[in-house]
């Protein structure tokens, strides 16, 4: 019977050498989600043929590029465990940075002995809201994506999450009607929209081949059609003093803040990076 170890530097080896980033890791999450174990054992272990067989499997489809997310059926975002699946974005890590503004700033309400109010537009698996939701119990958290099969998967997430203080819906954030009974009550608004421009193809598989176009590409030349949007509705649904937040792309710094700066109803406009310094959400404060 094969050893592990030898099974999984050979997987390595042909995840790397098809291009995936990070050959290990995926290995030892394959092997894991394939022998049904949270980690992998160390030391000498013998697999048996079934699992083998499955481990196979697992690694020929992410060989192939498809997603790990989409092979393992989850990804982890700050505390949550969401399940992911084809035709819902991805969450990704540098996410959980922009959702970090929106929680802090609930928490510093919450601490004042008032329920923040919360909206997350664009929800896709509603990674944001969700971790708002369970890190801010006493917010109120409305989390919209117009994609129906996103609200089913948010609506799964947060049954599973067993937040009771998030609700999740169908909406169009180009909509000038979105969440309407909520105008001008907002404490937070936090957006994760598309905004990749339109002649900015992704590179990675993963991305181009698997991630639905409606959750990247923003619409026009600039991407910023649907961020466009979201501004609006920020100004719209945000109270005076509310924070908005909205992750962007890195080169999008300066036309989000101008954006913002046009609508002439934000103060405190600013664009802050994620943990590898790129420029990656605008942060601007309802006046
Ligand atoms: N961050 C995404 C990507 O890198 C772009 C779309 C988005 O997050 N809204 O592919």
């Amino acid at each position: 019977m094969p050893h592990l170890r030898s099974l999984l530097a050979d997987a390595s080896q042909r995840l790397a050498d098809a291009g995936v980033p990070s050959p290990d890791h995926d290995a030892r999450e394959l092997a894991a989600f394939a022998l049904d174990v949270d980690r992998i054992p160390v030391g000498e272990v013998e697999v048996g043929p079934d699992q083998a067989r499955r481990f196979e499997a697992l690694l020929a489809r992410r060989e192939a590029r498809e997603p790990l997310q989409h092979i393992l059926g989850s990804s982890v975002f700050r505390y949550v465990t969401l399940q992911v699946r084809a035709g819902v974005f991805v969450p990704r890590p540098e996410t959980e940075v922009v959702a970090q503004v929106a929680i802090d700033e609930a928490e510093a309400m919450a601490a004042t002995g008032r329920r923040p109010l919360v909206v997350d537009l664009c929800c896709g698996t509603g990674a944001i809201a969700l971790s708002v939701a369970t890190e801010v119990p006493t917010a109120v958290v409305h989390a919209v994506d117009t994609s129906l099969d996103a609200v089913q998967l948010a609506t799964i997430n947060a049954d599973a999450s067993h937040a009771a203080n998030v609700t999740v819906g169908h909406g169009d954030v180009t909509d000038p009607g979105v969440l309407a009974h909520l105008d001008g009550s907002v404490d937070v608004l936090v957006s994760n929209p598309p905004y990749i421009p339109a002649g900015a193809i992704p590179i990675d598989p993963e991305v181009r081949d698997y991630d639905p176009p409606s959750a990247l590409f923003g619409g026009g030349e600039d991407g910023l059609d649907v961020p466009r949007a979201v501004v609006a509705a920020a100004v719209r649904l945000l109270r005076p003093g509310g924070l908005f937040v909205m992750e962007h792309a890195d080169v999008q710094g300066a036309p989000t803040r101008e954006l913002a700066l046009r609508t002439g109803e934000f103060e405190s406009i600013e664009t802050r990076a994620d943990l590898t310094g790129r420029d990656r959400m605008l942060v601007a404060r309802r006046r």
